[in-house]
C-alpha cells in the first residue's frame, strides 16, 4: 500500500465515521411548550434530547421565568417557539440572557412553529397589547388542530434535517410514521365528534378556535371579554342572557382559570362546566400530542352527550 492510498483510505474512514460521530450525541432541542416538545420527540426520536420550558398545566401566556431556563437555552442547538406573541411576556429576555447566538430569532437554531400553520382569529383592525388583548397576531393556540400538528411536525422535520443532514432519512421516516398514526387518530376523532356538529358552546379563554373549527362546534361567546382580560360583571351578565337564549349547555374552562365565575354562570344558566386541558402533559391522561386529543375528545363527547 502506497503512502497516498493509506492517507486516502484513512481520510475515507474519517469521512465515513463523521455522520455516526455527529449523530451519536442527540441534538439538544428546547421548546417553549410541551405540545411542541411532544411533536419534536415524534420527529426526532433518539437523535434529539428535548426539553420544554413551560409545563402543560401552565397558562402559556404567563410563565414565570426561572434562572434554570436560561441555562437550558444556553445549551440549546434548536429552540422551537409557538410564536404569534404567545410567549412575548416571558421568553424574549430569556433568549437574550442565554447568550446563545444560534437560537436568537432568525438564527439557524430558531424555529417559529406558527410559520406554516393555519392561523385563525386574525385581527381585522389594529390590535395592540396595550389594549390588553393577548392575541394581537391571530390565535396562538393553533396546535389544537391536528392538521396544524402535522404542519408543525413537518416544519420540525425540515429544520432538524437542515441541522443534522446525516439524520435526514431518520427524521423523514419518523415524520411519515407520525403522519400515518395521526391520520388514523383523526378518523377516530372525527367519527366521535360527528354527532355534535353545530352544537353551541361557550369557552373561558379563546383557546379553542382551531379545535372547535376542526370538529364543527359553534363557539357562542367567551367568559373573558377579550383574550387576557378578566371577566367583568356586565360582560358575564350579557353572556348569561345570550347563553339562556341560545340554550348553551357546555362551558369549557382551561385548568388554570378560577372556577368562580364559570360556576356562577353554570348555576344561572344550567350549563355544565367542563375543565378541558389544552396542552400535552397538563394531565396524566395526555402524555403526548395524540393522547391529548384522545383525552379532549373523550371529555368533550361525554359532556356534549350529557347536555342533550
Ligand atoms: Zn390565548
Amino acid at each position: 500500500m502506497t503512502l497516498l492510498s493509506l492517507v486516502r483510505s484513512a481520510g475515507l474512514a474519517v469521512l465515513a465515521l463523521a455522520p455516526i460521530a455527529a449523530s451519536a450525541a442527540p441534538l439538544r432541542v428546547v421548546t417553549t411548550t410541551e405540545d411542541l416538545a411532544s411533536l419534536a420527540r415524534e420527529v426526532g426520536g433518539d437523535r434529539v434530547a428535548v426539553e420544554s420550558i413551560a409545563r402543560g398545566y401552565q397558562d402559556p401566556h404567563f410563565v414565570e421565568a426561572k434562572p434554570s431556563f436560561i441555562l437550558k437555552l444556553n445549551r440549546a442547538e434548536l429552540l422551537v417557539v409557538v410564536g404569534r406573541e404567545l410567549e412575548i411576556g416571558w421568553l424574549p429576555p430569556l433568549i437574550q440572557q442565554s447568550r446563545n447566538a444560534k437560537i436568537q430569532p432568525g438564527g439557524a437554531g430558531y424555529l417559529d412553529a406558527s410559520e406554516g400553520a393555519r392561523i385563525l382569529d386574525m385581527p381585522t383592525g389594529q390590535v395592540t397589547r396595550a389594549m390588553g388583548d393577548v392575541h394581537p397576531q391571530g390565535n396562538p393556540h393553533y396546535w389544537l388542530d391536528p392538521g396544524n400538528g402535522r404542519r408543525i411536525a413537518q416544519a420540525m422535520q425540515r429544520k432538524l434535517s437542515a441541522l443534522r443532514p446525516a439524520d435526514a432519512g431518520h427524521f423523514a421516516a419518523r415524520y411519515a410514521d407520525f403522519d400515518r398514526r395521526l391520520g388514523a387518530a383523526e378518523k377516530r376523532w372525527d367519527a366521535a365528534m360527528a354527532p355534535f356538529k353545530g352544537t353551541k358552546v361557550v369557552t373561558y379563554h379563546r383557546s379553542w378556535s382551531n379545535l372547535v373549527g376542526r370538529f364543527g362546534l359553534d363557539v357562542m361567546g367567551f367568559v373573558e371579554p377579550r383574550p387576557g382580560i378578566p371577566p367583568s360583571p356586565a360582560h358575564t351578565f350579557s353572556l348569561m342572557q345570550e347563553m339562556k337564549r341560545a340554550g348553551v349547555k357546555v362551558l369549557l374552562v382551561e385548568p388554570y382559570f378560577d372556577l368562580k365565575t364559570p360556576n356562577s354562570i353554570a348555576r344561572e344558566t344550567g350549563a355544565k362546566v367542563v375543565v378541558l386541558p389544552p396542552s400535552t402533559g397538563g394531565v396524566p391522561q395526555a402524555p403526548d400530542y395524540i393522547a391529548l386529543f384522545d383525552h379532549i375528545v373523550r371529555l368533550l363527547t361525554g359532556a356534549l352527550a350529557g347536555a342533550r
